[in-house]
């Protein structure tokens, strides 16, 4: 953990292997036992699930973080390529697949929840677009200003336990965890009140348990994540960039169901980039995706620079010239995949079927391309089992969740962070209010 038994390497001396890392990790866990009551346990400590316990424990009450890797934040430090786009200053719920949850959730102001929340934490932060990230661009500088607060606060991270059970009990829960470094040896607290904040690409053994507790859940699939097409000539086009506007079409439809604008990569089995990463929430197998790769130029200006009498290349000022010379040879070929024709049927000119492929290259989904990497999960915890306010359970008092264990998932740009962060302060606080009524 930074700070704590961290010092600064001495000029020349070697970082310790990451075996050395991992024993100084696990001597780190096995110190910090925990105690066997407290009035909060939060289970997850990753992004939702660290807030939750600062705001509780500054609220007053006794916390414990349960987390099953050996360190707390590790699910922080992958995100944002390692920069963390931590939130955005477009926070709107509409961008989540649960809208009128999230709005209750967010109350009037979240976007100043969070930040102020994060300035006194001391981070400072700068904008790039509508994205918010750690000044330093160091997802690290997120992860370690948050494990100093909690330590501030008095929470106690008992690292490298992971929950396996969890029972009511009549004063409370009791919570038995598995000791990573130990998978024989057990442990067990007895907490007033329970967070599940076990996120959902990270949730270890997070369904069983709440099947345990008999709560409904969405069974998790991946989302946020490339895009695999059918085999076209378009895989010629891999590693090639555009900012570009994307449409997603239902194959018997002739109007697109979604579009954005943003940064595509061309990849050999389909597509990938940011704007590819919020279609991967949408977009089914046999759904058609247009891509327009000038977006700011309208066919007739198209036109008016290719010329009269289009030549090979007519187009390389506006477009990547590797790009442009496969459509060229496309168009050439009169290529059509038998996509859904949006507008007015193109005359059958080159210049009109090149002009055609510009604004409407049409790719066809085949899937997800999860395994290349996806951020988050849809699925999780039912929300209607759920108050929006104070995210208590419902049937099971003394149970809250927040962050991913929940069914929600937001697009990418900073919204599944901002959900974790603002769903956690609502939880911690709730959790702490519990306590206090209890106490
Ligand atoms: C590669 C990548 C990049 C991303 N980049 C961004 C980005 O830039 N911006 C953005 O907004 N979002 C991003 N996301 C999504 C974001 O990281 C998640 O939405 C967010 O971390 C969810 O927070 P959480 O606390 O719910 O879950 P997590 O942060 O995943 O934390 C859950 C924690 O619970 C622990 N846990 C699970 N089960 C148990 C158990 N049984 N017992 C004890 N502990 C358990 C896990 O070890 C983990 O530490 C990215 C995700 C990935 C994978």
């Amino acid at each position: 953990m930074p700070g704590s038994k961290s010092r600064t390497r001495a000029r020349g001396e070697r970082r310790p292997s990451r075996a050395q890392r991992e024993a100084e990790l696990v001597s780190a866990a096995i110190e910090a036992a925990p105690s066997d009551v407290t009035d909060v346990c939060v289970v997850g400590g990753g992004a939702a699930g660290l807030v939750a316990a600062i705001v509780a424990a500054e609220e007053g009450a006794s916390v414990v973080v349960l987390e099953a890797e050996l360190e707390c934040g590790r699910s922080i430090l992958a995100t944002g390529n390692g920069r963390c786009n931590f939130s955005t200053v477009r926070l709107d719920p509409r961008r989540y697949n649960d809208p009128e949850f999230v709005r209750a959730t967010f109350g009037q102001r979240p976007l100043d929840d969070v930040l102020g929340f994060f300035r006194d934490c001391g981070l400072r932060w700068s904008l790039e677009d509508d994205r918010l990230y750690p000044l330093s661009r160091q997802a690290a500088s997120v992860r370690n200003v948050l494990l100093a607060r909690a330590r501030r606060a008095g929470v106690q991270l008992a690292c490298g336990r992971r929950l396996v059970a969890l029972e009511p009990r009549d004063d409370g829960w009791r919570l038995r965890f598995e000791a990573r470094w130990d998978a024989g040896r057990r442990g067990e607290l007895r907490a007033q009140t329970v967070v599940l904040a076990t996120g959902g690409t990270n949730s270890v053994g997070g369904g069983a348990l709440t099947d345990d507790l008999g709560l409904e859940r969405r069974p998790l699939s991946p989302a946020l994540c490339p895009v695999a097409c059918e085999d076209s000539p378009l895989s010629l086009l891999d590693g090639r960039r555009a900012q570009v506007d994307l449409s997603l079409v239902r194959d018997d439809d002739l109007l697109p169901c979604w579009h954005e604008r943003g940064e595509l990569l061309f990849r050999g089995y389909g597509i990938s980039g940011i704007v590819t990463f919020d279609l991967s929430r949408r977009a089914r197998p046999g759904d058609w995706v247009l891509v327009d790769l000038v977006p700011d130029h309208g066919p007739s200006e198209l036109r008016q620079i290719m010329g009269m009498d289009p030549e090979p290349g007519c187009l390389d000022g506006v477009l990547d010239p590797e790009v442009a010379r496969l459509l060229e040879r496309l168009a050439c070929e009169r290529w059509d995949p038998g996509a859904p024709q949006l507008g007015p049927t193109p005359r059958d000119t080159h210049a009109d079927r090149l002009v055609h492929l510009v604004k409407h290259l049409p790719l066809r989904v085949r899937g997800l391309a999860a395994e290349k990497g996806a951020q988050v999960c849809q699925g999780g915890l039912l929300t209607n089992q759920f108050d929006p306010l104070s995210l208590r359970c419902a049937s099971r008092p003394g149970i809250l969740a927040c962050g991913e264990a929940l069914d929600m998932d937001g697009d990418c740009g900073g919204f599944n962070l901002s959900w974790a962060w603002k769903s956690g302060l609502v939880a911690g606080r709730s959790a702490a209010g519990l306590a206090r009524k209890a106490g």
